[in-house]
C-alpha cells in the first residue's frame, strides 16, 4: 500500500497543505518526492484508441499537448486548490492574465461589470483600454457596499473587488456583497493577491471566483511572474477553455519554481504579518508621518471589518509623510526623499517577496497622470507603499528611522 499524500490534507493547516497538497507522485515508478519539471511539448500515444479514450475522458491522461497542461502545472494547481478550498484551479503566465481570463470566461459583448476604482493600476488599464473595446461595459465605484450596489445596472453580470485594496488596504464586506450579488444573479470575482490564502478565503465567504498574482506572496521570491484563478468546476472550465486556446499557460519550469516557493508560504506569510504590524505601529508614532494605512491599526477606516474577516494584516504597509506644507508638490518631494534615503528596502514595482520593496504610486503606477489627475484617483503624492520583506524587523525599522530623519 502506497501512501497518498493528498489524503491527510483536508483538515490540516496552511503549511502542511503548501508542502504536500498536489504532490502525489505515487503513480510514477520512481516516486520522486518533488514533482519534476515535465519539459515536453507533446505526449506520446501507442495507438489511436488511446487518443479516443483520452478525448472521451476514459483515461487518466492529463493532456495530449502541453498547451492543455503538464503534470508540473497540475501539481501547482492542486496545491492552490487545497489552500483556497476550491473545486478547481487554472494557473496562468501572470496575475493580469488570470484576471483577464476569468472575466473573458464569464462575460461577453453587451455585458456590464462593476469594479472598485481602488486597486492595481494594470487592472484598470486592462478594463479601460481593452475590455471596453470588446463591448464590455464597466462602471467604477467606491469601496462601500452602498456605492457598489448603486453602480449596478440591469446588465451587470460581474462585480470585481480587491481584498484588501492597493494601496490603502481598504476592505469590502465580502459576505454582504455576495448576499447582494447572489440575489441579483451577479458573479463576484475577488483579487485576493494582497490578502493571500493565509489571511482571507474569498470562496469560503461565498465569492464565485478568486484570482491571485502568484508573483507576490505565494511564490514570494521576486523571481517569477504567474497568476491563478480558483472557483467551482463549472466556472473554472469556462476560463480554462479560454486559457488553453489563448495559450496563456505558464511553462513547467515556472510552475516548478512557484511550487518550490509555496512550500515556505505558511512560515513566510506569518512573518510578513507579524513584521508588517510591528512596522505599522512604529511608523504611526513617528513625527514625520501624516498617516499610516494598515488594516489591523485601530486608525484604519476598515479596522472593525479587518478584525472580523482577516487572519492577518498582510505584508504591505502604506504611509503618507509630511511635506513642508500640505501641497502635492511638497508631498512628492518628501516622499521621494524618504524613498531614496532607504538603504535596505529597494525601490521597485512588485511586492510580497522576501526582499523589502518600496514603491511610490505617484511616480510609478500613476506616473502617466499629472498631480491633479492623480489626486482625483485618490493618489496622494506623499504616499509610500512599503512591502515588508523577511529581513529582520529591527533592521527595517532602523532603516526607516534614518530615512525619515532626513526630512
Ligand atoms: C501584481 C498584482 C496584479 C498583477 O499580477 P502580475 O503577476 O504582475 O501580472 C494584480 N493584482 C494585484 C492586486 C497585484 O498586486
Amino acid at each position: 500500500m502506497r501512501k497518498d499524500r493528498n489524503k491527510i490534507l483536508p483538515a490540516s493547516g496552511v503549511s502542511t497543505r503548501s508542502i504536500h497538497a498536489g504532490h502525489d507522485n505515487t503513480r510514477d515508478p520512481h516516486q520522486p518526492l518533488i514533482t519534476p519539471v515535465y519539459q515536453t511539448a507533446s505526449y506520446a500515444f501507442d495507438e489511436v484508441a488511446g487518443l479516443w479514450a483520452y478525448y472521451d475522458k476514459k483515461s487518466d491522461r492529463l493532456a495530449e499537448y502541453a498547451r492543455y497542461g503538464t503534470p508540473t502545472q497540475r501539481a501547482l494547481e492542486e496545491t492552490l486548490m487545497s489552500l483556497e478550498s476550491a473545486e478547481d484551479c487554472i494557473v496562468m503566465s501572470s496575475g493580469m492574465n488570470a484576471i483577464a481570463t476569468a472575466i473573458c470566461g464569464l462575460l461577453g459583448q453587451g455585458d456590464h461589470m462593476v469594479s472598485l476604482r481602488e486597486g492595481y493600476r494594470g487592472t484598470f488599464k486592462l478594463f479601460d483600454q481593452h475590455l471596453a473595446r470588446f463591448g464590455i461595459g464597466i462602471s467604477y465605484s467606491g469601496v462601500s457596499l452602498e456605492a457598489i450596489q448603486a453602480a449596478c445596472t440591469e446588465k451587470t453580470k460581474l462585480i470585481f473587488v480587491e481584498v484588501p485594496t492597493n494601496p490603502y488596504l481598504r476592505l469590502v464586506d465580502i459576505e454582504a456583497l455576495v448576499k447582494f450579488a447572489r440575489g441579483r444573479g451577479i458573479y463576484t470575482l475577488v483579487d485576493a493577491t494582497f490578502a493571500s490564502p493565509m489571511n482571507f478565503n474569498a470562496l469560503r465567504q461565498g465569492a464565485d471566483l478568486v484570482t491571485h498574482s502568484l508573483t507576490k506572496f505565494l511564490n514570494g521570491h521576486n523571481d517569477v511572474i504567474a497568476g491563478a484563478v480558483l472557483g467551482s468546476k463549472e466556472l473554472i472550465e469556462k476560463a480554462r477553455s479560454f486559457r488553453n486556446l489563448f495559450g496563456s499557460n505558464p511553462d513547467p519550469h515556472q510552475c516548478y519554481l512557484i511550487s518550490r516557493g509555496i512550500k515556505s508560504f505558511g512560515v513566510r506569510m506569518r512573518e510578513h504579518n507579524r513584521s508588517a504590524l510591528e512596522i505599522a505601529r512604529f511608523l504611526e508614532k513617528q513625527p514625520q508621518i501624516e498617516k499610516v494605512w494598515y488594516p489591523l491599526l485601530e486608525s484604519h477606516p476598515d479596522h472593525a471589518l479587518a478584525k472580523k474577516t482577516l487572519a492577518g494584516g498582510g505584508g504591505i504597509v502604506s504611509f503618507q509623510v509630511k511635506g513642508k506644507d500640505g501641497s502635492q508638490s511638497a508631498g512628492l518631494k518628501a516622499s521621494t526623499q524618504v524613498v531614496e534615503a532607504l538603504k535596505l528596502a529597494t525601490i521597485g514595482a512588485s511586492l510580497g517577496g522576501v526582499e523589502s520593496l518600496v514603491h511610490q504610486p505617484s511616480v510609478m503606477s500613476y506616473a502617466d497622470m499629472d498631480a491633479d489627475a492623480r489626486l482625483k484617483e485618490g493618489i496622494y503624492d506623499n504616499l509610500i507603499r512599503f512591502s515588508v520583506g523577511l529581513e529582520d524587523t529591527a533592521d527595517l525599522i532602523a532603516d526607516l528611522q534614518q530615512a525619515l530623519a532626513t526630512l
